[in-house]
């Protein structure tokens, strides 16, 4: 019988001039993009704490320290296949994921299908087993005042079995 755990993951990063705006992978086009150490992208960030919350392999920050200079502009998708390494090497696969970004702008409908098939093939998944949703802040709080961009991710690992 098949072991499915289930994690979360969140994160925001702050909307600033002079960076790309990149959500799983793909770039957006916006004047202004994420700040952050690496590339920030805040969709595989909140991506990666569920895939290690739902392994019981704690959070990002415990693998990928801001602090490390390794680390410094890495590529959200790079840090994502380093993660599924991690799980693999526990016994985990991920099997499913859901996601909602928190933005006021731009509107982020035209790039859905090309998020999820980032994602689904980061995680060596169907499309539609990747599902992304999007939110404004109606106006409100940082994500209104687009300040930041938020995301919230849950995944499904399956137990691997041999
Ligand atoms: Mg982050």
């Amino acid at each position: 019988m098949a072991v499915t755990r289930v994690g979360i993951g969140e994160d925001i990063h702050r909307l600033v001039e002079g960076r790309r705006f990149l959500l799983g992978g793909v770039q957006i086009d916006h004047p202004r993009g994420t700040d952050g150490h690496s590339d920030a992208d805040v969709l595989i960030h909140a991506l990666i704490d569920a895939l290690l919350g739902a392994a019981g392999l704690c959070d990002i920050g415990s693998h990928f320290p801001d602090r490390d200079p390794k680390w410094k502009g890495a590529a959200g998708l790079g840090l994502l296949a380093h993660t599924v390494d991690l799980l693999n090497q526990q016994g985990f696969k991920p099997s499913q994921m859901d996601a909602i970004i928190h933005a006021q702008a731009p509107r982020l409908e035209p790039y859905r299908g090309a998020i999820r098939q980032s994602l689904a093939s980061a995680l060596g998944l169907a499309y539609s087993d990747v599902n992304v949703k999007f939110k404004t802040g109606e106006g409100m709080g940082s994500v209104g005042r687009e300040e930041a961009v938020r995301a919230t991710v849950v995944a499904l690992v399956e137990k691997i079995t041999p």
